[in-house]
């Protein structure tokens, strides 16, 4: 199976992965990469698979299913370009012969959704959406931070070598944030150099591996001392309050 970040609009990433005959991507928010790499690969469009309802994920599903007639799966409780299939947490997709999982997820928007398959060529994938970042999460535009970090920490508990297909070239400027909270992280120190030399590569950082985001993201690790710390140094009613993924998150929108 090769999967590839199919980049589009400034810093998301398209998903594909295929098998050298079929292919599936994730949340096409623009169709014309999409084409293009179906062309490059010589693979045919078997499934669309969508998180959530923004433009950036969803502009290019109406033209894709025109070209391509492959079928639409997006979350049951968001707005979608009809037709598809409306998936909730718990149900499967069948595509490349795999199993995809669908998690619900929301927190980002009321009714964002993942995919989670179990072993794609022996390791596990996630497509998460605007839900995890690399070292960062999404904004809470329809959710509560409760269920943002439920969401979350449904996430963190799948297995370690799961690589984490995110949506968004975000690494950077969320390992700027990161460094802020745990400049002492070894391992935090180690990733930046890593992915700053990826970028001046013009390389994506993505995928990550859950075992790595465990060890780097603060929004993953809000139960550390040493997070919980830096969040009172912040906010300290905040954290009392709200709790420290919620000062977190509001530290984050105002972090430049
Ligand atoms: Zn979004
Ligand atoms: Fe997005």
């Amino acid at each position: 199976m090769k999967l590839i970040p199919l980049p589009a609009y400034v810093d998301n990433y398209i998903w594909m992965l295929h098998d050298g005959q079929q292919a599936l991507v994730v949340d096409p928010g623009d169709a014309e990469p999409v084409i293009l790499a179906l062309q490059r690969e010589g693979v045919h469009l078997q499934g669309i698979l969508v998180t959530h309802h923004h433009a950036d994920h969803t502009a290019g599903v109406d033209r894709l299913r025109q070209v391509t007639g492959a079928p639409v799966f997006g979350p049951a409780h968001e707005p979608m370009p009809e037709p598809l299939q409306r998936l909730v947490g718990g149900e499967v997709v069948r595509l490349l012969g795999l199993e995809f999982q669908v998690l619900d997820v929301p927190g980002h928007t009321a009714g964002h959704i993942a995919y989670f398959c179990p072993s794609v060529d022996a390791s596990p994938l996630l497509f998460c959406g605007d839900t995890l970042f690399s070292a960062g999460c999404g904004r809470l535009f329809e959710g509560t931070p409760e269920q943002m970090l439920a969401s979350l920490d449904q996430l963190a508990a799948l297995p370690d070598a799961t690589r984490v297909c995110c949506t968004h070239e975000y690494t950077l400027s969320n390992l700027k944030f990161a460094l802020e909270i745990e400049p002492g992280n070894a391992q935090l120190v180690a990733y930046n150099a890593h992915c700053q030399a990826l970028r001046a590569q013009g390389q994506p950082t993505l995928p990550s591996t859950l075992a790595l985001e465990r060890q780097i993201n603060p929004f993953l690790r809000s139960r550390q001392p040493t997070v919980v710390a830096a969040a009172r140094r912040f906010d300290a009613r905040g954290v009392d309050q709200a709790g420290t993924f919620a000062t977190l998150r509001e530290w984050k929108n105002q972090y430049r």
